[in-house]
């Protein structure tokens, strides 16, 4: 097994940030000078290099693209007054790429090369790293299978890579939701808890039908009877119901665990709300709603921390919401985003410095 020192640094010759305006740049279209990229073959991993952002090579065969083990993270780092960099959460994130790894028949990745790479990565490229207000750096470690060869068969051969993509404020309006009856998104005993690439591809077909619509997301709802609620697109999804905070449990593995809903659940106690883990029906959300005490729901992700629902669809009935008189998911958001930008004690050692 390699360790991190063994990590080879190719420096860019010259730097791309020259040509970038930092500010306002939209979501993963921009990457950073260096890469990381290590190679599994042989049953271990080896070549571990960081090196200058560049295109593949790949032979057409390549397994991923034919049969998609193929499995990513997201997670993000931020720059604080003093221009220290901390990266929220990221062994959460570790813990669970090797989750996705697993259910998709692919090797562990190792904690240091995971972690090490990604802290050598960023040191290299921090100042790509803006330091305005809501602007951080996005990090995308993914891994994919390697082997040429078409066969059906888990890969020999795989490629673990982090890449880095500044990102400015995720201008996030509050959505309309149609809750979806028919397509889904993940089944008990499926891959709906892995972070696999094919779940996303999976679910880009119902979302558009949702956008003719004129909806700007689904609400998943289980496989068997389309009443129990899972997800929001790409996000975990919470209900305030009175002064319990609900979101839907993992024990099915129908449900991605999300790092921001797990962050989201504990500043919610904090701010004094019940908060419970479990099934909860769509005719539960309806009834509360009728009964005025449907008071906020909302989606959480790294990529927004949280975004507000101002509409939701169940067949004909409508639910409407004033989102601009929320008192909770405003609240969740500016005690998160307190941590990460060091303007709040980290009292739950959340943030890895670089
Ligand atoms: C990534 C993801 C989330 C959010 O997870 P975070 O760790 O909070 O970013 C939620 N649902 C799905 C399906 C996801 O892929």
């Amino acid at each position: 097994m390699i360790a991190a020192e063994n990590i080879n640094i190719t420096k860019a010759e010259r730097s791309k940030l020259t040509d970038i305006n930092l500010e306002n740049i939209p979501f993963g279209k921009y990457f950073t000078d260096h890469m990381l990229e290590v190679e599994y073959e042989d049953g271990e991993w080896k070549n571990a290099e960081i090196k200058p952002y560049q295109p593949l090579l790949l032979d057409p065969s390549l397994a991923a693209l034919h049969y998609g083990q193929a499995i990513f993270e997201g997670i993000k780092a931020y720059k604080n007054e003093a221009g220290e960099v901390s990266v929220f959460r990221p062994l959460d994130n570790y813990k669970r790429f090797n989750i996705s790894a697993e259910r998709m028949q692919m090797p562990q990745v190792p904690e240091d090369i995971f972690m090490e790479g990604m802290r050598m990565l960023i040191e290299l490229d921090k100042n790509w790293i803006p330091q305005q207000d809501d602007h951080s750096l996005y990090i995308r470690p993914f891994m994919f299978s390697s082997d040429s060869m078409i066969g059906v068969r888990p890969s020999e051969k795989y490629k673990f890579m982090i890449i880095l993509s500044p990102t400015g404020p995720y201008y996030n309006t509050p959505m309309r939701i149609y809750v979806e009856e028919h397509y889904v998104r993940a089944v008990p005993g499926g891959v709906g808890y892995a972070k696999a690439a094919g779940n996303y591809g999976g679910a880009m077909y119902a979302t558009a039908q949702a956008k003719l619509k004129g909806y700007d997301q689904v609400l998943w709802t289980d496989a068997f009877e389309h009443k129990y609620v899972q997800e929001c697109g790409t996000m975990n999804v919470f209900f305030i119901i009175g002064n319990t905070a609900i979101t839907p449990d993992l024990k099915e593995g129908t449900i991605l665990a999300g790092v921001t809903r797990d962050s989201t659940m504990v500043m919610l106690r904090e701010m004094g709300f019940n908060v419970e883990e479990r099934a909860l029906s769509i005719d539960d959300v309806i009834s509360a709603y009728n009964a005025g005490i449907l008071y906020e729901v909302f989606g959480t992700g790294t990529a927004a921390t949280i975004s507000m629902i101002k509409e939701l669809r169940y067949k004909d009935f409508v639910m409407k919401f004033e989102v601009d008189s929320w008192k909770t998911a405003p609240e969740v958001k500016s005690r998160l985003n307190a941590i990460r930008y060091g303007q709040a004690t980290d009292n739950h050692g959340w943030m890895y410095k670089i």
